[in-house]
């Protein structure tokens, strides 16, 4: 179900514009809005789930095949010559969107990001 409140539901149903790169049967791929390196994304669940510990099981494999690829084309995209993943799970750990994402945030030598 979709939250009518939530941004992330709402760029699911094409309410609110976004670039999204790619899509799965679940998942979304779309740029962040306020990227912390040049191609920065998130992975985003079509259905509306607050954490990890929400997303079912089943939708695992899906989520790890989709992340890899979208991983594997910002590398041939050159955006960066290694990743982080990060997913922040409620507020005390930084979450802002209630609604699971996955960051990947392409790294280059000496780009002075600190993730963890
Ligand atoms: P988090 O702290 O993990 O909840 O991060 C939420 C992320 O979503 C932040 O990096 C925001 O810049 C990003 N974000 C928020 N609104 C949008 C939007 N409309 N389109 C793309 N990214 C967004």
């Amino acid at each position: 179900m979709a939250e009518k409140n939530c941004v992330f539901c709402r760029i699911v149903l094409g309410e609110l514009k976004s670039e999204k790169v790619a899509e799965s049967n679940s998942f979304i791929a779309i740029r962040d809005i306020n990227p912390k390196v040049d191609g920065h994304t998130l992975v985003i669940p079509k259905k509306h789930f607050v954490t990890l510990l929400d997303i079912p099981n089943n939708l695992g494999r899906e989520m790890l095949e989709f992340t890899k690829k979208v991983a594997w084309d910002l590398m041939n995209e050159k955006k960066g010559d290694g990743f982080n993943l990060a997913m922040n799970n409620l507020e005390v750990a930084g979450q802002e969107v209630m609604h699971a994402h996955i960051h990947i945030l392409p790294r280059k030598e000496g780009d002075g990001v600190k993730v963890l």
